[in-house]
């Protein structure tokens, strides 16, 4: 992401879609034969008169996917392959997490790595070549109770004889105005992602946790100095944690310290910081700043029907299944260890055989399709 020399990405955050091309069902792939359309007021009712919902397109499916980051997409593509003429609910950021970020350096096949918009667009463009259809709309209610696996979004009703959930996360933020307008300029929530651009620079982490301080100690490895910022005099840390950063000689701890400004035109070049004891402030130059203040997996609509973990995390009971058979889980929605593109493509991908196979030990689809490999 945070490619210091790429200014025309700061606006990405504000606008994540921004020039990007999202075809509704245009793809030129297998046909939808065979599915019904259910609800018949599919282009009246609560759908929004500018959207491109007709007679004709699906709502009931054999695999419904909920999310279109590279978990949601991934499982799309491989579902599409197996001919499950599957329909995606992509929700309010189609494309996931990456379409806030630009250059993506680990994502294996780009040598000379690849921005992130664009990554999605392909997976989404590979999804719609086979057939994969999406609706744009964050669901606000599910009845996983019985099948088929009913969603409500945007007052439609959508059913799925599968249900794959790749919701994601979200990174959360100080929610500076300064902060918004740098990122990607300087300002990062991945330090595994874009630890790598801030070679012998000078850095900042803000957190208290456990992420805070692995990513600060990671971090110097690239960093000439990282300063760990605590806006309070202790830390949640584990003390492992806690020795491990004041025992590195390239980290210098600030408690009782929080960011009141991220400084810099194009890039960061400082932080405006103050002690909440007395108000005082002062000024640290640096070029980047890391924020590790958690993440929220986006699981809310699940919640009365899965297990989530203390932090909110799905937790899926066998490979990729959840405890309700034919209810399968991928990607940074259940995944607060590794929170990487290809390890959320992986998980969509093991998702959606996990799903084939399903429908087939209960005999909605024949055999399963060869031609998902
Ligand atoms: C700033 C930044 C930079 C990063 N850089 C890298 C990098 O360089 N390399 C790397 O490997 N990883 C990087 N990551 C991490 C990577 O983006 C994530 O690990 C990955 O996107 C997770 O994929 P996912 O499909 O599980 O979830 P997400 O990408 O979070 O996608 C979730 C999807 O679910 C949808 N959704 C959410 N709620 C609903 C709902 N109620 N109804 C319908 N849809 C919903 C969203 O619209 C979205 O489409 C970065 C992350 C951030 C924040």
């Amino acid at each position: 992401m945070t490619d210091q020399h790429r200014p025309e990405s700061a606006d990405a955050p504000a606008s994540p879609l921004a020039g990007r091309t999202i075809n509704f069902g245009s793809g030129g792939g297998a046909p939808f034969g065979g599915l019904s359309v259910i609800g018949g007021d599919l282009a009246g009712g609560d759908a929004p008169a500018d959207e491109p919902l007709g007679d004709g397109l699906p709502t009931e499916t054999r695999v419904l996917i909920i999310g279109s980051g590279p978990a949601g997409l991934t499982a799309a593509i491989y579902a599409a392959r197996a001919n499950l003429e599957p329909v995606v609910l992509g929700g309010s950021t189609p494309g996931g997490q990456l379409m806030l970020t630009s250059e993506i350096e680990n994502f294996p096949g780009f040598p000379e790595g690849v921005d992130g918009p664009e990554l999605m667009n392909r997976f989404r463009a590979q999804a719609e070549r086979f057939g994969a259809r999406f609706h744009d709309f964050d669901v606000d209610r599910v009845d996983l109770s019985a099948r088929p696996f009913r969603a409500w979004a945007r007052g439609l009703e959508f059913r799925g004889q599968t249900l794959i959930l790749a919701t994601g996360a979200s990174a959360l933020w100080l929610n500076l105005e300064s902060e918004q307008r740098l990122r990607g300029r300087g300002v990062s929530a991945c330090a595994t992602c874009d630890g790598f651009f801030f070679r012998d620079k000078e850095i900042a982490v803000v957190g208290g946790g456990d992420s805070a301080m692995e990513e600060a100690n990671y971090l110097t490895r690239f960093a000439t100095k990282v300063h760990l910022i605590h806006r309070r005099d202790g830390f949640r840390a584990s003390k492992i944690m806690i020795d491990r950063t004041y025992g590195n000689p390239k980290i210098e701890v600030h408690t009782n310290t929080e960011v009141a400004e991220v400084l810099g035109g194009e890039f960061v070049d400082g932080l405006r910081l103050r002690d909440p004891r007395d108000d005082s402030e002062r000024v640290l130059p640096l070029e980047g700043l890391f924020i590790a203040i958690g993440h929220r997996p986006n699981t809310d609509v699940f919640r009365d029907w899965l297990e989530t973990d203390d932090k909110g995390y799905l937790m899926p009971h066998e490979h990729t299944a959840s405890r309700i058979p034919g209810v399968f889980i991928a990607g940074d929605v259940a995944d607060h260890r590794y929170r990487q593109a290809i390890t959320a493509a992986g998980d969509g991908a093991r998702a959606a055989l996990d799903a084939e196979r399903w429908l087939e030990s209960e005999g909605v689809i024949e055999h399963v399709a060869q031609a998902a490999w």
